[in-house]
């Protein structure tokens, strides 16, 4: 049997749509009030006297089984980390996934890539992958279609609106044209 291709999941973005404006939210969208680990360790661990105010996610819980109902193996591929398990997962009725840990985030790569492209690229190492990221630019795109050794699709969603029903048929599309599972 074939290996499914991995389908690597930004968080903030393509689930949390977070640019989305007040009062034209897309419909389906729950608002989650979150106070990560991390979150509350970058903006200074609460000392001092001070309250770390807590983030605000949208997370649409049908985006879950939509996920799941895909022909593609998902991994967490976001600043998230092992976080997404704890705090995403479980309101989008998913299981714990693998999660893509970053050795560094948010650098600048020599090429103008996204900090993450070339991580992922090792990570899928070879096998097809998709990749779903609100932070994608054609350079990524470029890069990927030149240098991976397999079939990739970089797609970038819009952080005003999330993954939209578009979004899944082009995930499916794309899986069963180019890594169709036997
Ligand atoms: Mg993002």
């Amino acid at each position: 049997m074939t290996e499914r291709p991995l389908l690597f999941i930004d968080v903030d973005g393509p689930l949390n749509p977070f640019r989305s404006a007040p009062g034209r939210r897309p419909s389906g969208y729950i608002a989650h009030t979150m106070l990560p680990d991390s979150w509350t360790a970058m903006h200074g661990g609460g000392t001092g006297g001070f309250q770390v105010r807590p983030l605000t996610v949208l997370l649409d819980p049908a985006h879950g089984p939509k996920l799941q109902a895909l022909p593609f193996e998902p991994v967490w591929a976001t600043t998230w980390e092992h976080e997404a398990n704890e705090w995403i997962a479980p309101h989008l009725g998913l299981p714990p996934l693998p999660v893509v840990e970053w050795e560094r985030t948010h650098f600048t790569d020599p090429a103008g890539l996204h900090w993450k492209t070339r991580a992922l690229a090792e990570y899928a190492a070879g096998r097809p992958f998709a990749w779903i990221d609100d932070e994608i630019t054609p350079h990524d795109t470029d890069w990927a279609r030149e240098r991976y050794p397999a079939h990739c699709l970089l797609l970038r969603i819009a952080p005003e609106l999330g993954l939209r029903d578009g979004d899944f048929a082009e995930l499916r599309e794309w899986a069963e044209a180019h890594a169709p599972v036997a």
